[in-house]
């Protein structure tokens, strides 16, 4: 049914992309300017801290984070961090593959995977289709001739 779509509207089967499409992203606020790298960019650094510091923190260092856009230090602090969660459906023109019979491994969860994957496929599907009829319906109802049709 996928590849009954024209090119441009087709679906591609990656897990690998789709899991990376779907993953929240987390991004940590810069306290100095309005720079919001994500999490996984950031280099923590342990700052040792001095004798007075120490006994008012309750600890021996801090984590600190440079800023790549300011280049200033962070305090490095949760309360900055923001988790974005992709909207499902999501129609990345991207699906995950079906899910694997595992033996005794999923056969009590199967079928519920197989749903999910099903209902993931039909979405992306019948969203396709829908870019494509109207796509197709304003080439037809534009009464612009085409290239091809004035020579
Ligand atoms: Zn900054």
């Amino acid at each position: 049914m996928i590849a009954l779509l024209p090119e441009e509207y087709q679906i591609e089967i990656n897990t690998e992309k789709y899991n990376q499409l779907v993953a929240e992203k987390r991004t940590i606020k810069c306290d100095f300017c309005t720079a919001t790298p994500l999490l996984k960019d950031i280099y923590l650094q342990k700052l040792l801290l001095p004798s007075l510091t120490k006994f008012i923190v309750d600890n021996d260092f801090i984590n600190v984070w440079e800023c790549d856009s300011c280049t200033e230090t962070n305090t490095y602090n949760p309360q900055n961090i923001t988790i974005t969660k992709f909207a499902e459906p999501s129609y990345f023109k991207v699906v995950p593959s079906p899910p694997a019979k595992r033996g005794t491994k999923n056969r009590m969860t199967y079928d519920y995977e197989f749903k999910k994957w099903f209902n993931i496929v039909m979405t992306e599907i019948e969203y396709q289709i829908g870019i494509y009829r109207a796509d197709y319906q304003s080439q037809q109802s534009s009464g612009i001739p085409q290239a091809q049709e004035i020579e």
